[in-house]
């Protein structure tokens, strides 16, 4: 080869050799590059990576402190919390769900006085054994043993009621349990003593002012009482003088002395029973009464009242109610007189009406009664009668201040209803009118059902004619009547009547005072115009029709209101005995409680038998004289005791026919003076004596307490000379004078 070849084969080897090495050279470059990059790329991501790092870093950092700070600002607060848990009065403990004590502050301690052994750890049951041992607590009347028991019983309760705790120093603790997460139980224990002492002389100063309240309200009771006594005598002495001869003038005076006496007599009677019922020494006294009587009897007495105003007093009894239940008649009536005695005073025209309905309730043995009085009067203002039932409230404007009264009668009326667990009201229009109402449940007398049906009409009456004026009345009569299946013509006037009566009329009942023509102008000109059907007249005031000639043209002549018993048995008489029908009259039927004869009285002979012998106890001089005065022209021995011991020496003595027993005297009293007269008179075999009890208004007990006593009869205080000689000829032997045959002398011992 030559050189040229070896040359340029050496330089195209030189060439392929520099070729390879630019390409080796690029390969290399590009390599380089790519390392670069990847070097260039690393680093960043540890420039990265090293900043994330240090986020965290300095996160946990923050974290971390404020771990810190949370920590100790728990502790701050912990140490806070028990500071204050630790300077609090009061006791704070906590236990877990074993009982046994976690921590307690010194007030909780304290209560165990130092005991090593209270610390965290013990457990609660032993805590309480050493209450007891210890004497820490004062069980009271209960043992260590029940103590415990009740304070375990405390402790296991799923909602622990509050638990007072006394301790031996005389201080009460109050522990209060909750039971918290986890079965822990945090224990409060207040010391409470100061506020029980305050309570006990809250409570002690309660009693004290009640006791003090009770002690005044006995104080007037007493004093009323105290005051009767002498106005007995003054009202009975007035009685007596007004029966003497007297000039106009003295008669007006004495008049006056005995109205004054007896209206302040009413005073006191209120005052009397208010005191009693604020004394808590008003008791009810329930026995069988037949409630249409009493109701009438309340009328009866306040009749005279309503007829000075030309008043019409209506009672609307029920048809198919029946009337004899069990309740204290006395306070009933008593509210009732109130009741119709207020409406009667503030009604100066129209009517009074009284309603009564009931519902039979239990087993039927029971009716709710419900009793109003309505009238057409003044009424009451609307903020007047929410305050109506209140102590001495009258409703106080001048139309009122005319009315007497002390304003009391409501408030009683209202304590009485309530203490026979019943309801009073009132509805009130101004210058329409009232109603007041009750509302009691009474238990039925014995014989009575709770459904009565009235009597069935006589046979050959009916068809009836009803004639009043008064649609209320009309109504009511229409109803009465109409339920003893009876055919009802109702007429307004006696000139209507007349009109219709035709020959289809069985029976007329009519009222008697009516405009235009009355009751007894329509009987006769019934009888002038040839008709001849009985005619009944209903009159509230029977005294004055009984002297018409008229009259005697009448088959019955009833007082109104008319009890309905009354009233059918007069409808009842004149069916059976047509002829006797013409004269019956029941006007004389009297609802006012009256000393009966157990045998007739026999007629007036003078001087017949021996005289009659009375003996009177009687501890107060003046009414010993009224008594006497009051018998001065009865032909009777007469004999005083001063009290009830002289009363029994007096009986033994005198042998007296008939005693008269005041109730409160001295030295023994009027039940016990009759107690010892009783056992007496059995132990010997001796006769019964009949003992009547003088008495004054409900202080000495009602009538039941005096009959129980052995006594036969009461009379009230001020005595009436009526009731005493009705009294005396009622019970007097056969065997003695008739005390009154002609007024001529006294006969007396004393
Ligand atoms: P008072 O002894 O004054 O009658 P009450 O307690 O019975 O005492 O009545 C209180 C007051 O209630 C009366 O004074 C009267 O103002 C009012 N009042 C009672 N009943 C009626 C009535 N039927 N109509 C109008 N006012 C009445």
């Amino acid at each position: 080869m030559s050189l040229a070849e070896k040359l340029s084969e050496e330089r195209r080897a030189r060439l392929a050799a520099e070729r390879l090495l630019e390409q080796k050279q690029a390969e290399l470059h590009a390599a380089n590059r790519k390392l670069g990059r990847h070097a260039q790329q690393l680093s960043e991501e540890i420039v990265e990576t090293r900043a994330e790092v240090q986020t965290v870093r300095s996160e946990n950092q923050r974290y971390r402190s404020e771990i810190t700070e949370a920590n100790q600002k728990i502790a701050i607060a912990e140490r806070r919390l028990w500071l204050s848990i630790q300077s609090i009065q009061d006791g704070f403990a906590f236990f877990d769900a074993d009982g046994l004590l976690i921590a307690a502050n010194p007030a909780w301690l304290s209560i165990f006085e130092g005991l090593e052994e209270i610390a965290p750890g013990v457990s609660f049951v032993r805590m309480l054994q050493l209450a007891t041992e210890e004497g820490i607590v004062d069980p009271g009347t209960d043992t260590g043993d029940g103590w415990r028991r009740r304070m375990i019983a405390h402790w296991e309760s799923p909602v622990p009621e509050p638990e007072v705790v006394r301790l031996w120093n005389g201080q009460f603790i109050r522990l209060i349990t909750r039971r918290g997460h986890g079965g822990d139980v945090v224990n409060l224990a207040t010391n409470i003593t100061a506020t029980v002492r305050y309570e006990r002389r809250l409570q002690e100063a309660r009693r004290r002012a009640e006791a003090a309240s009770r002690a005044k309200s006995a104080f007037l009771a007493n004093m009323s009482h105290e005051i009767r006594t002498p106005m007995n005598g003054v009202v009975g002495m007035a009685e007596l003088l007004c029966d003497t001869e007297l000039s106009e003038e003295q008669k007006l005076y004495a008049d006056t002395i005995r109205n004054s006496g007896e209206a302040l007599l009413v005073i006191i009677n209120d005052v009397l029973d208010y005191s009693k019922i604020e004394a808590d020494r008003l008791e009810l006294h329930p026995a069988a009464f037949d409630l249409e009587r009493c109701i009438h009897e309340v009328v009866t007495l306040l009749l005279p009242s309503a007829r000075d105003k030309g008043l019409e007093v209506i009672v609307d009894y029920d048809l198919f109610l029946p009337t004899r239940f069990v309740g204290d008649q006395g306070r009933i009536r008593q509210v009732l007189t109130n009741l119709v005695g207020n409406a009667v005073k503030f009604t100066a025209r129209g009517h009074v009406l009284i309603r009564v309905v009931g519902l039979p309730v239990g087993d039927g043995q029971q009716v709710r009664l419900h009793l109003t009085v309505e009238d057409t009067g003044i009424g009451i203002a609307p903020d007047k009668v929410a305050h109506i039932f209140e102590e001495f409230r009258q409703v106080e404007d001048d139309r009122n201040r005319s009315f007497e009264g002390t304003g009391l009668g409501l408030a009683i009326s209202r304590r009485l209803i309530a203490l026979m667990q019943g309801e009073i009201w009132v509805d009130s229009e101004p210058g329409e009118g009232s109603a007041f109402g009750f509302r009691i449940t009474l238990p039925l007398a014995e014989g009575e059902s709770a459904a009565s049906t009235p009597v069935a009409l006589p046979a050959p009456l009916r068809r009836v004619l009803i004639v009043d004026d008064s649609e209320v009345n009309r109504t009511i009569l229409a109803r009465q009547i109409g339920a003893l299946g009876a055919e009802v013509t109702l007429c307004a006037s006696g000139a209507e009547a007349l009109d219709r009566i035709g020959s289809g009329i069985d029976l007329v009942l009519s009222d008697h005072n009516m405009p235009g023509m009355d009751g007894l102008e329509l009987v006769q000109a019934l009888r002038d115009a040839g008709h001849g059907q009985p005619v009944v007249m209903l009159s509230s005031n029977p005294g004055y029709a009984e002297m018409d000639p008229a009259r005697t043209l009448l088959a019955a002549l009833l007082q109104r209101p008319t009890p309905r018993k009354v009233l059918f048995h007069a409808i009842g008489r004149l069916g059976s005995t047509p002829s006797a029908a013409a004269s019956a009259d029941t006007r004389t039927a009297s609802h006012v409680p009256t000393f009966r004869s157990a045998r007739p009285t026999a007629a007036p002979e003078p001087a017949a038998g021996r005289l009659l012998r009375i003996l009177a106890a009687e501890d107060n001089a003046t009414n010993r004289i009224v008594f006497q005065k009051m018998l001065r022209d009865a032909q009777v021995e007469l004999q005083f005791a001063n009290d009830g011991v002289e009363a029994v020496t007096a009986w033994r003595a005198f042998r007296p026919d008939l005693i008269f027993m005041d109730i409160s005297m001295p030295r023994l009293d009027g039940k016990a003076a009759t107690a010892q007269i009783r056992a007496a008179e059995a132990t010997e075999g001796l006769a019964r004596v009949p003992i009547v009890a003088m008495t004054a208004h409900a202080v000495d007990g009602d009538e039941a307490d005096i009959l129980n006593a052995g006594l036969d009869a009461y009379l009230s205080k001020p005595l009436r000379r009526d009731a005493i000689r009705q009294c005396v000829e009622s019970r007097r032997p056969p065997e003695t004078a008739a005390p009154f045959p002609v007024p001529s002398r006294a006969t007396g011992a004393a």
